[in-house]
């Protein structure tokens, strides 16, 4: 694959996926993508849009493409990756904003958790598969931060295992969705699921980290080796644990979840 290949390009509604790092659900997918360089994939529900071939020629794989909402957008954003222009780093977070004040979330929700509105990264880097096979997309320094720290985990006999690294706000958004249409409330759902747009694994820095033969995001990490060779070495490639026990946020102890920090900005 060529090096542009290897990243996530995104935008407000609509992802570009490299399109030999999908798997296609239905046949007729398939068949397309396994001619294709990029796919569109709507962000809400993942659905695939259309594919593109190596001569630029586009395949709906959806119908009504020319109405569907953040395609034009998904295209500007691809065409700047290969034109290498328009280094956009973050995307506005607009969109969000409307979302939440529909949920009946406004600023006393960061005020009283004290974390910030985490925008989407307009760019994000392939660093590898996750644990369950599936590609795991980071902002790119974090990314080349995660690979050195996994090697030299391995390197010393520990095993790294990613589960989770980036999430788009839809993705939230959706969690939040389904469990609203089950008749939860808002309050409840908060009760487990950060709200959209306070996740640190918007920003594309943060990852749950795992072992094999242990279950995934449980306080049980804590007495792994993994979890020592973190506590000791994570530092050094600039992860840190975001939410130790009695952090100041009210959020449980997530001994799985390092966040990749700018050198500098360590605390
Ligand atoms: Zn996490």
């Amino acid at each position: 694959m060529h090096a542009l290949d290897w990243h996530l390009v995104n935008s407000a509604e609509v992802e570009a996926w490299p399109a030999r790092l999908l798997r296609p659900r239905a046949n007729a997918d398939a068949r397309a993508l396994a001619r294709a360089r990029w796919c569109l994939r709507r962000k809400r529900d993942g659905r695939f849009l259309a594919a593109f071939d190596d001569a630029g020629r586009l395949h709906a794989l959806q119908p009504g493409l020319a109405r569907e909402p953040g395609v034009g957008e998904a295209l500007s954003a691809l065409h700047a990756l290969h034109e290498r222009a328009g280094e956009a780093l973050f995307l506005p977070l607009d969109g969000l904003l409307g979302h939440l004040a529909a949920l009946g979330l406004d600023e006393a929700y960061g005020e009283r958790t004290g974390l910030p509105l985490v925008a989407e990264p307009a760019r994000l880097e392939f660093a590898g598969f996750d644990r369950y096979r599936r590609p795991l997309w980071l902002l790119a320094p974090a990314a080349r931060a995660w690979r050195r720290m996994q090697a030299a985990a391995r390197d010393a006999g520990v095993a790294l295992e990613a589960i989770s690294g980036y999430r788009s706000h839809a993705y939230q958004l959706g969690i939040f969705e389904r469990k609203l249409a089950r008749g939860l409330t808002v309050e409840q759902i908060l009760a487990v699921n950060a709200a959209p747009g306070y996740s640190e694994h918007h920003g594309g820095c943060a990852i749950d980290i795992g072992c094999p033969g242990e279950p995934p995001a449980e306080e049980s990490f804590e007495a792994t080796p993994a979890f020592a060779w973190l506590r000791e070495h994570a530092g050094g490639f600039g992860f840190a644990m975001s939410y130790p026990r009695g952090n100041p946020h009210g959020i449980v102890y997530e001994p799985w979840h390092w966040c990749w920090h700018p050198a500098g900005k360590d605390d």
